[in-house]
């Protein structure tokens, strides 16, 4: 999967030439590169908002009552052409070109399509003859739950050339806005776009979506004068739990971490098949691993230790590792957690929303996982119910992996950075929508211990058996540290 999502590069040079010549200004010349140069890899500039997204599992109940005066609504009044430029762009002003309006994105007229389920926000940047990708969006939504706010345009590299958003709110009664952005000032390039939509309780299952369709055609305008409708933001960028995302400095980096898998840290119960023991770490052997790991120096990291390294070069301690459990087992919490405490390590728990949130005691509780985030440990998101995620449909990896994610935001107060296949599968469109959501990096069930920046979403893990003691767990970090380089 490795090169089906490489960091965003401005891949059309030949397109923005041919885009400049249509318009003939050296100002849209450098207005177009800083834009593409700065399409951002995973822009934090429009962080999801925790609470306002609604949940996953819509309910007869999700459309509460509006309350209208809550936010004030940004009208998309055209400002008189007399408004002052917002405030320029460093990097697009290199030759104190005195101003860059010339380049107008205008909208075309929205087009809905109401259905039901989830929206899907979609549309195309396009001049007369050419399709503009790279450029960033702006999108966000205001209605009875407040304001969500959300990068769009990030992969510049899709080949029908449309950008778009797929979100689970499930159509309820609000407003959509879309404007083009500069993506080193967040700055609005284009009007604002209103779209209204309502309510259309449905099941997401039945995949029926509602698809709203924003395009823009960039035009050259009047050199000189401002576009009629060259409006700033109306509304400051809601920032309610700023994520910060790091952002890749376009270096390609390897660093080499053994990322350990464990489920189960108890005694496979009597009877248990040769899977279910393969799975079972019991406690004592567990405390004896970490105590080895000690004792060996290894220093434990959580997976986003792992992002900003790879991404931005930020150095590791010596001989570090990653320990991560999925599927979120009871055990973990009994078991587990006060060993990694007692040793001061740290470690990344994938959990499944669904049996969480239906209180299955045989899973840790919100409870436990917010003592555990308290106290250092990293949770990530292993789905909401364990399901196979290859082959599925858009609406239903939206509903297992944003749904998941939202879960635990609900529940946590953070939006989760990680994630854990099921099974360890996964195809493209499970990567796409992991990215979408807004997935710094998840992990595969394939060995290994060499991680590239390429591959943040398809990281290697090491294994390990039910069977093995300390020594196993020494014999199989010193093949890796062999076999995978
Ligand atoms: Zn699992």
């Amino acid at each position: 999967m490795g090169p089906g999502h490489t960091p965003r590069r401005p891949r059309h040079p030949i397109r923005l030439a041919q885009v400049s010549l249509l318009i003939a200004s050296l100002t849209l010349l450098a207005l177009g590169v800083a834009i593409t140069l700065a399409a951002p890899f995973h822009s934090g500039l429009f962080p999801l908002t925790p609470s306002s997204l609604a949940q996953a599992r819509p309910s007869a109940t999700a459309t509460a009552a509006p309350t209208p005066s809550a936010t004030p609504s940004p009208t998309r009044t055209p400002t008189p052409s007399a408004t002052p430029s917002p405030t320029p762009s460093p990097t697009a002003t290199p030759t104190a070109t005195p101003t860059r309006v010339p380049a107008l994105f205008v909208p075309l007229p929205p087009r809905s399509e109401p259905n039901c389920g989830l929206t899907m926000i979609k549309g195309q940047l396009r001049t007369a003859d050419a399709l503009l990708n790279g450029v960033p969006v702006h999108v966000w939504w205001e209605g009875s739950d407040g304001v969500l706010s959300l990068p769009s345009g990030e992969d510049p590299t899709k080949p029908d050339g449309y950008w778009d958003v797929v979100l689970d709110t499930y159509a309820k009664p609000g407003r959509w806005y879309v404007a083009v952005i500069d993506p080193q000032t967040g700055e609005h390039l284009s009007p604002v776009v209103t779209v209204e939509t309502e309510a259309e309780p449905c099941e997401p299952t039945s995949g029926g979506r509602q698809v709203i369709t924003v395009d823009f055609v960039l035009q050259a305008g009047e050199a000189g004068r401002p576009g009629p409708t060259f409006t700033p933001s109306p509304t400051p960028t809601p920032t309610l739990t700023p994520t910060p995302y790091p952002t890749p400095d376009g270096q390609s980096r390897t660093v080499r971490v053994p990322i350990l898998m464990y489920h189960y840290i108890s005694a496979p119960p009597p009877g248990a098949d040769r899977y279910r023991r393969d799975l079972s770490v019991p406690p004592d052997v567990f405390r004896a691993q970490m105590e080895y790991l000690k004792a060996q120096g290894y220093q434990t990291i959580a997976l986003r230790d792992l992002v900003y390294a790879l991404t931005r070069g930020t150095p590791l301690p010596p001989k570090p590792i990653v320990i991560t459990f999925d599927d979120g087992y009871r055990d973990n919490y009994e078991n587990a957690f006060p060993v990694l405490r007692e040793l001061g390590f740290t470690g990344t728990f994938f959990v499944l929303t669904g049996p969480i949130d239906q209180n299955n005691p045989i899973y840790m509780s919100w409870d436990q996982l917010r003592e555990m985030r308290a106290a250092g440990m990293e949770i990530g998101v292993h789905s909401r119910d364990h399901v196979e995620l290859r082959g599925r449909s858009y609406e239903y990896l939206v509903w297992q992996i944003l749904g998941a994610s939202q879960a635990v935001e609900r529940q946590l107060g953070f939006r989760p950075e990680v994630f854990s296949y099921p099974s360890g599968l996964y195809d493209r469109r499970t990567v796409e929508v992991l990215r979408s959501a807004h997935f710094w990096a998840a992990v595969t069930t394939r060995g290994g211990i060499t991680h590239r920046t390429e591959e943040l979403l398809t990281l290697k893990r090491v294994r390990v058996r039910g069977a093995w003691g300390v020594a196993e767990l020494a014999q199989a970090l010193a093949y890796w540290e062999n076999a995978d380089r």
